[in-house]
């Protein structure tokens, strides 16, 4: 968020969720087990499928996840047809489990025309392929098991845990295959699980069809039915959807090289121009300096200034806002056109939150607050002049791991104070590692690392060790400012 003076905080409303949070907390599975197959000349899907929808998300229940051996039990002699075959295949099963992974991939990769063909052999190939993505998967995440699941996918497309196992692939990688006709195959594959269905509000979403995506949040909600907290959180996004659809419909858009405007064009004929110049400026600048640019174009929202506040339900003191369920950028516009100085911080402000957003991807909430408000203070070349003026007082510092989290409970002495000191610890960060050691700090709290961890692997120093070190830099300071 962004605000016009820091010295009249109020306090920010709990911050808005994204999809992708429903996603990590919610309906990601823990693991989609490859139920023991049928005998692979049985023409049907592999047997258990209907199970798919209750271990596709939560935590497991009870039953914790099936010991390896129970997953990869994928051969069942009994069923072999061609003997042949099924040592082949039976081999490439016992490297597997042996954590052979590159024997069984090459085996895999190698397997004799004749038997790739074999209509009866391909649905256990595909298991196997399937069951070695995986592991693949333990190891390196599903960069090291999407093409595993692609090639399980290939051999037995119709086999639903396949095919969500590759969903979830394509959905952690950002995978532009995860696309319409891709999700709405899956939905008939598997038409109990919610997780095509938010797979699919998402993409449209994206694509602009709120109408459609808020139908797919409901069916989602629908089917998690089992999950009470994941359907309300599900039933408060879809209404937030509609709501958005509803007023939107009425604004009218354009769309610039980086960024789609939508505002109203009956009261404000002409902001948008204003706002995208700024806008595909910051786009050059702040991009070249992060090293990041948007992997798609970003939509912004201008609101007439009554509107505002209702229409994204922010607190009253927000001059902007970055929403990352639907990842837009928000702006009331009255007035905008007479402060261009103005326009210009708030406008660039949010689009680093809308970047950071965009470059963390699904790990967006891994982002500590103080790094997240600081990066955003820092790559739009914003000062804050009741910043520098709070920097001559005496303060008493909140530490940096009470700034993690949301602000929310901060007083406004405090969030001001927080303000400063994300701007400031940032800056320290920048300044002393360079640009390219915080983008590798980014990537690992992407990869899930916690910023402890991170920071002791990038930067050489314990997390206690940046704070003093910075807090020593801060005092420094002071004395020389005073
Ligand atoms: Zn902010």
């Amino acid at each position: 968020m962004y605000r016009r003076n820091i010295s009249n905080i109020l306090y920010p409303i709990a911050g808005v969720l994204g999809l992708f949070i429903v996603y990590e907390a919610v309906l990601k599975p823990v693991y989609i087990q490859t139920p023991p197959p049928a005998p692979i000349d049985h023409t049907s899907p592999i047997d258990g499928t209907d199970r798919v929808p209750d271990q596709a998300y939560g935590p497991p229940p009870e039953e914790p996840p099936a010991a390896p051996q129970k997953q990869l039990r994928l051969i069942d002699a009994a069923g072999v047809s061609d003997t042949k075959h099924h040592r082949t295949l039976e081999a490439i099963r016992e490297e597997i489990e042996k954590g052979n992974l590159k024997a069984a991939e090459a085996q895999l990769r190698d397997l004799p025309e004749g038997v790739q063909t074999d209509a009866h052999a391909r649905p256990s190939i595909a298991i196997l392929w399937n069951n070695l993505g995986i592991e693949q998967e333990k190891l390196e995440g599903t960069k090291g098991s999407l093409k595993a699941f692609k090639k399980a996918a290939s051999f037995d497309p119709g086999n639903p845990v396949i095919q969500m196992n590759l969903a979830h692939g394509y959905w952690e990688q950002r995978d532009p295959a995860m696309n319409q006709e891709f999700l709405e195959r899956l939905i008939a594959l598997a038409p109990q699980n919610p997780f095509p269905h938010v797979a699919l509000a998402d993409w449209l979403q994206e694509h602009g069809r709120l109408g459609e995506a808020a139908r797919h949040l409901d069916q989602a909600a629908q089917r998690s039915a089992d999950d009470p907290s994941a359907q309300s959180y599900l039933r408060t996004v879809t209404s937030k959807m509609q709501r958005t659809d509803q007023m939107e419909s009425r604004l009218t858009s354009r769309e610039g090289a980086h960024f789609t405007v939508k505002y109203d064009g009956d009261s404000d004929p002409d902001s948008w121009t204003i706002v995208l110049d700024i806008l595909e400026e910051a786009y050059r600048e702040v991009g070249q300096k992060f090293g990041h640019f948007p992997s798609k174009p970003m939509v912004v929202v201008l609101h007439p200034n009554a509107t505002f506040q209702v229409n994204t339900g922010s607190p009253a003191w927000a001059d902007g806002l970055f929403d990352p369920v639907l990842g837009r950028i928000h702006l009331p516009t009255q007035g905008a056109l007479t402060d261009r100085a103005w326009l210009k911080r708030v406008l660039r402000h949010e689009f680093v939150h809308a970047l950071l957003h965009d470059q963390q991807g699904l790990n967006h909430n891994a982002l500590p607050t103080w790094l997240n408000e600081g990066l955003a203070m820092q790559l739009s070349s914003d000062h804050w002049p009741d910043i520098d003026q709070l920097r001559r007082h005496e303060l008493s510092l909140i530490p940096l791991t009470a700034l993690e989290d949301s602000w929310n409970e901060l007083s406004s002495e405090a969030a001001s104070v927080a303000y400063l000191e994300a701007d400031s610890a940032t800056r320290y960060l920048i300044n002393r590692y360079g640009m390219h050691e915080v983008q590798q700090l980014l990537a690992r709290l992407k990869r899930k690392q916690s910023l402890p961890a991170a920071m002791q692997a990038e930067l050489s120093l314990s997390y206690d060790q940046f704070q003093s070190r910075w807090m020593a830099h801060w005092q420094e300071g002071r004395t020389k400012a005073s």
